[in-house]
C-alpha cells in the first residue's frame, strides 16, 4: 500500500491544479503537478535542438533534469533543478509540443520513476495516469471529468490566473493572446489522440461542471477520508 497517496486525474481544464493544490493543503502533504514534469522535459528538449521523435534522445533529456519537492512553498511542491517552475512551462511552443513529447513510453518510464520517488512518504499528485500507471496502488484516487464547454472555458482562466501550488506566475495582465489558445486547443486534441487516457477501475469519478472550486473540494475530501481511514493512513 502506498503511503497516503491521493491520485488526481483527468484532462487539461477540468480543475486538477487548483482542486489537488488545496487538497494537499489540508492533508499536509506535499502537491506534485506531473505535468509540469512533462512541460520541463518539452521545454529543455526545444532548448537543446532534440528531435522530438527520438524517444531514447528524450529520455535522456528527462535524465538530466532534478526534480524535488521544495518547502519553500506551502504546501511543498515541485522544483526543477532547484528553481521554482517558470512562466516559459506554459508558453505556446510547449503547449503544442508537450503530447509529442509525452507520448513516448522512454519519457514515461523516467518520468514515472521520478515521479514514484516523489511520492513515496505521500502526495498528492495530479496528472494522467497516476492512479493508474504511477501509483496503482494509491489510497484515493480520483478521476475529475468535466463538460467540453467549461474544460476549454477553465483552460483559457488558468492561463490568467495565478497557480498558487505550481509556482506558476500569476498574471492579471493582458487576456489570453489568441496562439496560446489555439496551443490549448490543438494540445487537447492531440492528447485524445496519441494519449487517450483510460481512469484507473477503482477511480472515483468527480464531475466538476457547473460546481465551484469550493464544492469540488468538499466533495473530494469526503471521498479522501473516508478512502485514508479505509486504508489505515
Ligand atoms: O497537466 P498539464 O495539462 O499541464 O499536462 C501537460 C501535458 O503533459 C499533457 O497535455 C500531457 O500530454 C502530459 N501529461 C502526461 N501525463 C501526466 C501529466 C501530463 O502525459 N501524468
Amino acid at each position: 500500500m502506498a503511503a497516503r497517496v491521493v491520485a488526481i486525474d483527468g484532462p487539461a481544464g477540468s480543475g486538477k491544479s487548483t482542486l489537488a493544490e488545496r487538497m494537499a493543503r489540508v492533508l499536509d502533504l506535499p502537491y506534485v503537478n506531473t505535468g509540469l514534469m512533462y512541460r520541463a522535459v518539452t521545454l529543455r528538449a526545444l532548448r537543446q535542438g532534440v528531435d522530438l521523435e527520438d524517444g531514447q534522445a528524450l529520455a535522456q533529456v528527462a535524465l538530466g533534469i532534478r526534480f524535488d519537492l521544495s518547502s519553500r512553498f506551502e504546501p511543498p511542491a515541485l522544483v526543477i533543478d532547484g528553481d521554482p517552475p517558470s512562466a516559459e512551462l506554459v508558453a505556446p511552443e510547449v503547449e503544442v509540443n508537450v503530447s509529442t513529447v509525452s507520448r513516448h513510453p522512454e519519457v514515461r518510464a523516467v518520468l514515472r520513476d521520478e515521479q514514484r520517488r516523489l511520492g513515496s512518504r505521500g502526495a498528492v499528485m495530479e496528472g494522467r495516469d497516476i492512479g493508474s500507471v504511477v501509483f496503482p496502488d494509491a489510497a484515493v484516487k480520483i478521476f475529475l471529468v468535466a463538460a467540453p464547454d467549461e474544460r476549454a472555458a477553465r483552460r483559457v482562466r488558468e492561463r490568467r490566473e495565478p497557480d498558487p501550488g505550481g509556482g506558476l506566475p500569476s498574471s492579471d495582465g493582458p487576456p489570453v493572446a489568441p496562439d496560446l489558445a489555439e496551443a490549448l486547443a490543438t494540445r487537447d486534441a492531440r492528447d485524445e489522440q496519441v494519449n487517450p487516457f483510460v481512469p484507473a477501475l477503482d477511480a472515483v469519478p468527480l464531475d466538476t461542471t457547473g460546481s465551484d472550486p469550493d464544492e469540488v473540494l468538499r466533495e473530494a475530501l469526503a471521498i479522501a477520508r473516508e478512502r485514508l481511514e479505509a486504508s489505515g493512513g
